[in-house]
Order: C-alpha cells, then structure tokens, then sequence
C-alpha cells in the first residue's frame, strides 16, 4: 500500500550533477557554473539590504518582483506585464508544465537536451515525445502540425551547444499547436536569441536564468518573456513569496550592470575557443559551441574512461550514461588556470 500517486511512486527522481561537499578542492566543470564571481553591484545590493542588522529580513519580499521585472522588460525591450521572475529557470519549467500540460496530455523535447522536462513530466503525470536531431542541427521527423501542448527547445542545446537559428525557431512556432519554450538558459553566451519572437509569435516563450552568464547559480533567479496571458497565468499558480528579499535586490543589480556581463561573456568565450582548440590537437572531436560548456569526445570514444581519471585527480566534469552522449563529456568552461589544469591532466590520462 502507498499513500504516492502512481507516477510519483514509480518516477525516478532529477538526479543534478556531483556535488563534493569539500568543493574548494576540485576543479568544479560538471554544471555550467560561471568561474567568475558575480557583478560586485550584486554583493553591494546584498549588503545594502542586510543593512548593519540585517532588520529588512524581517519583512516578506515583494510578492510581485517590481522592481526586477522593470529591469529585465527595460533591458530587453517589452513592458512589464510581458515578463516574470523565478526561483531559476526551473521553476518556470516546471510552472509552464502545471500551467499548459494536464494528466495525459503531451509535452515533447529534443533529446538529447535537458532531461528534467521529463521529471517534470512525470510529476504531472503528462506524456512525453521525443525528437532527435539531424547531423545538420535540425529536428529529426518534426511534424507539419506538432499537436501537444508544450515543444520545448533548448537553445543553445545542453549538452551540446549548439544554437538553433531565429528563421528556424520561427518555422517551428508555426508547427507547434500549443506552446513553445526556448528555453536560453546559455543564450547570453550566443550570437542569437528567439526574444523577437514572443513579440511575433503568439506560441511562444522564452525562458532564461541568472545562474550562468549572471553567476548566481546560488542565488536561484530566473525570468521569462512571454505574452501577458500568459505570464499572468504562471503569476497564479507560482509561490506567492518566490523570490527572497536578498535575490531581489541581487537580481536587479546584475541585470543593471550589462558592462560586467558583457566582460564575463567574452573572457568566457575566449577561453573556450582556445580550450576547444587544444583539446582538437589532442585528438578529441570537440562541437562547436554558443554556451559556456564544450562537448568533447576522446579519440577512443569512451567518456566514461576519461570522466573517472579525471575524477581521481579532482576534476568534476559531466558524463551521461545515455546512449547517445555516452561517448563524450559535457566540460565547463572555468578560468583560463583551471582549463589549463584540466588539459594537463587530460593529456596525462591519454
Ligand atoms: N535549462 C537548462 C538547459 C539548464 O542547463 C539549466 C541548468 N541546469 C536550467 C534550465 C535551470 O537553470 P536554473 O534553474 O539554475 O535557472
């Protein structure tokens, strides 16, 4: 006898990337976590907050993100009532799911890309499809009228990296009868984002994070862009004090300082092109990528090999056990040290 529902008995939980507990000494590339420490107007909004008795804690949060939700539509060019804030990019998937997808309906991704839309999925208790990719960077049999409820689109591609083009998200709007998500959790890193299109397209939404590019992975921020019907929707059914007192003002204060993003962006960018290239002359098939990760495989195409050397040198990166990625390794870009590191020991391992 159980008191569970039956998907949540029998669903396998989200299983995130190795945590050490003692993490000052690894070098830490499994979970896209920026090497860079935030804007330092993010620490000053923080302790500006806490003031010298830390008495604004006392009090609950803005319930409805004002003034961060005024940043992000100002910086990226639409009115408030077009965007939300979130505990991370998460809680909005997850939000998007409750919000669109009922028990037995379906939602569809590409696969391979980010797996907990399907965790997610499965808490619903809603159906999942899956769609692969083509060697050219399409989807794979994407039909000429997709009917479920949710397509989302990870773009830039995790684990790969690769970016999908605006005509193409486009196109695949149009083929989707119910929602979009491009989820840009990377897109900060890209030459190219879908945000023209929530204007354009009445399907879709954008979603995007502040734990990447931002570097407030512990920081738990999130946002999207989406029509007003819609946000208002996800405004229902969200946790009313979602966002704590201290990640409000941290959020706002990053979005503000677009020269340190842009600085973080490129010495980020830079990095990877040169660890891309180093780790090619060693042999490895590495992709192109617009995000802060590379996927590698070794000239013996076997990940896990490599994933457990590194390991006992206390190096994290990521490998999956799925089929279709279990030849390679999903690396983070770290600071150019920690990519030398990284390299040292990679050509040690062979
Ligand atoms: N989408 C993708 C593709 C991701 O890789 C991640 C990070 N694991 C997220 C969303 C969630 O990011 P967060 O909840 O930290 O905003």
């Amino acid at each position: 006898m159980t008191y569970l529902r039956k998907n949540i008995a029998e669903m396998a939980g989200y299983v995130p990337g190795f945590q050490p507990e003692n993490e000052a000494e690894w070098i830490k590339l499994n979970t896209n976590e920026n090497p860079y420490p935030p804007s330092p107007k993010v620490r000053e909004a923080i302790l500006a907050e806490l003031g010298s008795d830390g008495g604004n804690l006392r009090k609950y949060p803005d319930a409805a993100s004002r003034e961060f939700r005024r940043v992000a539509a100002e910086l990226y060019g639409f009115d408030a009532d077009w965007v939300i804030s979130a505990n991370g990019s998460d809680e909005l998937l997850n939000n998007l799911i409750r919000a669109c997808a009922g028990e037995g309906e379906e939602i569809a991704y590409v696969h391979p890309s980010y797996s907990y839309y399907a965790t997610l999925a499965a808490i619903q208790g809603a159906k999942v499809k899956t769609f692969g990719l083509t060697e050219a960077g399409r989807i794979a049999d994407f039909p000429a009228r997709y009917p479920g409820k949710i397509f989302f689109l990870t773009s830039p591609n995790a684990p790969l990296g690769i970016a999908f083009d605006k005509a193409y998200i486009r196109e695949l709007a149009g083929r989707c009868a119910g929602i979009l998500v491009v989820d840009e959790a990377y897109a900060d890193f890209a030459e190219e984002n879908a945000l023209e299109l929530v204007r354009e397209c009445r399907n879709v939404v954008v979603t995007r994070t502040l734990s990447k590019s931002y570097s407030l992975a512990g920081m738990r921020l999130g946002l999207a862009v989406a029509r007003p019907e819609m946000i208002a929707a996800l405004d229902k059914i969200r946790d009313h004090y979602h966002l704590d007192r201290l990640a409000l003002v941290a959020a706002s204060a990053a979005l503000r300082d677009q020269n340190y993003l842009r600085e973080m962006v490129a010495k980020i960018c830079s990095t990877r092109g040169r660890f891309a290239a180093v780790l090619e002359s060693l042999g490895y098939q590495v992709l192109d990528s617009c995000a802060n990760y590379v996927f590698a495989a070794p000239p013996d195409r076997d990940g896990k090999r490599v994933y457990e050397a590194l390991f006992q040198r206390r190096i994290l990166v990521r490998h999956f056990s799925d089929p279709l990625l279990a030849h390679g390794l999903r690396i983070s870009i770290g600071t150019d040290e920690e990519m030398d590191q990284a390299l040292a020991a990679l050509r040690e391992i062979g």
